[in-house]
Order: C-alpha cells, then structure tokens, then sequence
C-alpha cells in the first residue's frame, strides 16, 4: 500500500512508539538527534548508533532526564567498521533484545561538492561507505531481528538530490539515489511476506551542521530546525504508517 504523502497536520498519540525498540544512526546531532528524543519521548527504548561518543552520551542523558526509556549507546564509525562488526552488533543485541521494531537510517556524509571531472576517489569511496554500503550491513544483520518484531519499520533518509540529479553533488547525490534503490529493492522483497515495511524520507532544508555546511550564504534559521519536522518521522516508525512500503516520502 502507498500514500502519496505524510498526513497533514498529523499529530501522534503520546504513546505512538510504546512498547518498541528502534535503533537511530546519526543519534548525536542534527536530524538523529532530534529523532531520537522525539522516538524516546514518544515512549520508545532508542539505540543511540554513532561515532562521536560525547554527542551520544549528551543524547543519552537529554532522554533520562526527560523520562524516556533507558536508551542504550552503540559507538560505530560506519565509515571505518568492518562486516564482522555488523555482525556482532547483531548478535549483541539479539542477546539482549526479543526483536527491533524500526531502525532510521539517518547518519551520512556530505562529501565533496565538485565535478565529477575533479571527484577524488578516496572522498567519494567514503560518501559510498557511510551513505550505501553502512545502510546495507547494518539492514543485512539486523533483518532477522526485524522480522521477530509483531512489524517493523526502517526508514532510509534520502534527498531532494537523490530524485532529481544536480551538478556538482556528486557522490552525495549518487548515495541518495542508492538508497532510494536500495528501498525499492527492500520493500518489493519484504512486502507480502513479512510485517516488515521500508520507505525514504527527504527531510528537506532543515538547519543543522550539514545544510550549513552546504549552503554557507543561506541564513539558518530560515530553515526548519530538525525538531519541527518530527511528525514525519514519527509517521512513518509509528503503526499509523502500518501497512505503507516502498514509499518516497517528503517530511514537508
Ligand atoms: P548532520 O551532519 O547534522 O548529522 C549527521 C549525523 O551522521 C551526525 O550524527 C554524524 O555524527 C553522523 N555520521 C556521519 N558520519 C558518520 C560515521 N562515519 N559513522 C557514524 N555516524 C556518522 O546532518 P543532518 O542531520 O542534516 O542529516 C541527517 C540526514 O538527513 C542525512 O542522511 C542527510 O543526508 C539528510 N538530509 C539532510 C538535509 C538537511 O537540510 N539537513 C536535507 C536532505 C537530506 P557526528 O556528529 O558524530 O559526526
């Protein structure tokens, strides 16, 4: 089932996200950062997953002291771990946990910002690593978690960049339309024959660290901070979304 957009003025139960487990890449700043307080506060136990311990303890700490579930911190550089890491990370936590209800894949690079004439490789290789291929792993591993949860929802964060091609965003870009791929090659295997649903979100301008890297003349606070487009996030993690797969979805 698809809808061709988030519900206006949608407005999620307090206890949208009671009872679930939902891990957050990029928990430390900007976008993750705000989707983790709003998914805690929202009644849900968040797995904190980046690679800037201090960034992640202030996250832990922001959620106790607002009364959220103890989250837990899971430290990983995606841009450096190996596969065998995804694979314990797996077996760690279905250690501990009877299954996942959702994983936001948030945290990317930006990367260089050229022509593909003077892309650097070593740069590009990277945006590749954390933007793709870290999405890939952590999903991969993490599937048969998913599948012990009632449903689940994974989310993948996309661009406008990443349905219309522009000059110069060159890796950043070309990510985006991979994970766009790479939601459509998910949701088609996983509809019918799982609770397991998977879409893409394009937050959109929003003011944090990496729009004002990439837009230095914009004035920041034109743009939306990160906690005025939750409801989209929370949308598509909650059951309200129950149902919908291999949509595109703008957060505005
Ligand atoms: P930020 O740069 O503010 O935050 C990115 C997050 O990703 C940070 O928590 C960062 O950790 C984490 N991260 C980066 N590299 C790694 C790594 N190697 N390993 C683990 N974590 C890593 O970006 P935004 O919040 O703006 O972006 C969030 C998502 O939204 C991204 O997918 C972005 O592409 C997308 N997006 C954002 C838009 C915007 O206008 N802001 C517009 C369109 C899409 P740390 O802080 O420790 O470096």
């Amino acid at each position: 089932m698809s809808v061709s957009g988030i519900p206006p003025h949608y407005l999620p139960r307090a206890d949208l996200l009671t009872g679930k487990t939902v891990l957050v890449t990029g928990a430390g700043d900007g976008i993750g950062r705000s989707a983790a307080l709003s998914y805690a506060s929202h009644g849900a136990t968040v797995l904190l997953l980046g690679r800037t311990p201090g960034k992640l303890e202030a996250v832990y700490d922001e959620i106790e002291a607002a009364g959220g579930n103890k989250p837990a911190i899971i430290e990983l550089d995606l841009s450096t771990a190996p596969e065998d890491s995804y694979a314990s990370l797996a077996d760690n936590l279905a250690s501990e946990l009877p299954c996942l209800h959702g994983i936001l894949h948030n945290a990317a690079l930006l990367g260089d910002r050229r022509p593909i004439a003077n892309a650097g490789y070593a740069s590009w290789l990277d945006v590749m690593q954390v933007n793709v291929n870290a999405q890939f792993l952590l999903t991969r591993y993490l599937l048969p978690l998913l599948h012990q949860a009632p449903v689940a929802s994974i989310v993948l964060t996309s661009s406008s960049v990443g349905r219309t091609g522009k000059a110069y965003w060159g890796a950043y870009a070309v990510s985006k339309f991979a994970t766009e791929g790479f939601m459509q090659v998910l949701a088609s295997e996983l509809e019918n024959t799982s609770n397991i649903r998977v879409n893409s979100l394009n937050p959109r301008a929003t003011n944090t660290a990496m729009r004002r890297a990439a837009y230095p003349a914009e004035t920041p606070t034109n743009n939306p901070a990160p906690q005025d487009i939750m409801g989209a996030y929370l949308f598509l993690m909650g059951d309200d979304s129950a149902g919908i797969t291999g949509g595109a979805f703008d957060a505005r």
